[in-house]
């Protein structure tokens, strides 16, 4: 017998599908580009490269050494989001022709010692507090330096997905005020998964769209989710009344029940949090988590189940049954759930 693996499996087909919708929602003119850091969410960046490089536009990574993998398999524009804090990286960047992005006075210090002004993005703080000069500190710069420049005046939304909160029309307008003091020739972005899909008008120059290509954004049915996490059943034991499941006996038996155990725990990256009750799929059949996950395994109420066995997989998100119902319930997000899974995981990507 084969032993019994946990497996990821990745279809890039559904990625390219998400892509395909994501692009229908946004100005015609503006470009698309993928965001694929964190090795694309957790998809394997040089194969959903390979898979999706005929119908993006460019790419946003954040560490160096994954824009410079990426270039050896695209041509197309690779925007290093970290940007640069030495000069050692700024002539890494320039040899693999990587546009950059400028947060602070630090980063604008390493370009203007070197008067090398190609592929800019400048990105600013409209109330997310975290990177991005002040709107007054970018104009300064603005005026002294870059007024004869091209480049791309970029800021982040702190709240897309939630089309009422009213940081976001601040962000805009704060967004819009400043650009209207600049040259009618800097492009703009402000874009992400949640901008796109509830501020579709805010397109802009050019849309940076992570989660929704990987089916991780919430409140929208048409993306699916790229992944399938599954593992096997196992075991499977009978319980009585009043018997309780797992470490601290935090799940108790409120009359007879059948637990399967399946080999995926918390050293999988499966959240240690899960709460009972959390939903999972054995042959199609809806089933709970019963009990805290452990190191290496999982504790299932399949009670209700009519026919499973050892060996039978148990899902817990595929393209049919969303990582957002997963994580919603747990209070966790898809972003996070999506880069943890660990390499003992077998991991199976699909030829498109
Ligand atoms: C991660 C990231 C994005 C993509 O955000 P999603 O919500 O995943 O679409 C866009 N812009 C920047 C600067 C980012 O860091």
């Amino acid at each position: 017998m084969t032993s019994l693996k946990t497996e990821l499996l990745i279809d890039p087909l559904i990625v390219r599908k998400n892509i395909i919708y994501l692009k229908s929602k946004i100005v015609k003119s503006s470009k698309f580009m993928a965001i694929i850091k964190s090795d694309a969410y957790g998809h394997i960046l040089p194969n959903i490269v390979k898979d999706i490089d005929d119908i993006v536009d460019g790419y946003g990574v954040v560490r160096l050494e994954e824009a410079i993998e990426l270039r050896k398999i695209s041509k197309k524009k690779i925007l290093l989001m970290q940007g640069v804090y030495s000069q050692d990286d700024f002539i890494e960047s320039v040899k693999y022709s990587l546009d950059l992005v400028v947060h602070n006075q630090h980063q604008f210090n390493i370009i203007r010692e070197n008067n090398f002004y190609e592929n800019l993005w400048f990105k600013i703080n409209t109330g997310m507090n975290r990177l991005g000069f002040e709107i007054n500190d970018f104009l300064d710069i603005y005026n002294n330096h870059l007024s004869d420049k091209n480049f791309t005046l970029m800021s982040h939304l702190s709240a897309s997905n939630d089309k009422n909160s009213p940081s976001n029309n601040e962000q805009f307008k704060s967004f819009e005020d400043l650009s209207k003091r600049l040259s009618s020739n800097v492009s703009k972005s402000i874009a992400n998964t949640g901008c796109v899909i509830n501020f579709p008008e805010y397109s802009f120059d050019w849309v940076r769209v992570g989660i929704g290509i990987f089916g991780g954004y919430i409140g929208n049915e048409e993306m699916q989710t790229a992944m399938t996490l599954r593992s096997p059943i196992v075991n499977i034991r009978t319980i009585k009344k009043g018997e309780r499941v797992g470490y601290d006996g935090r799940a108790v038996a409120e009359s007879d029940m059948k637990i399967a155990t399946v080999y995926m725990g918390y050293a999988d990256g499966l959240p240690h949090s899960l709460k009972d009750g959390t939903k999972l799929k054995i042959n199609n059949e809806d089933v709970l988590i019963f009990g805290k996950v452990s190191m290496d395994v999982t504790t299932i109420d399949i009670t209700n189940v009519k026919d499973c066995k050892i060996g039978d997989w148990c899902e817990f998100f595929s393209p049919e049954s969303s990582i957002n119902n997963l994580t919603s319930f747990n209070k966790l997000i898809s972003y996070d759930l999506m880069i943890r899974i660990k390499s003992r995981v077998k991991r199976t990507y699909k030829a498109l």
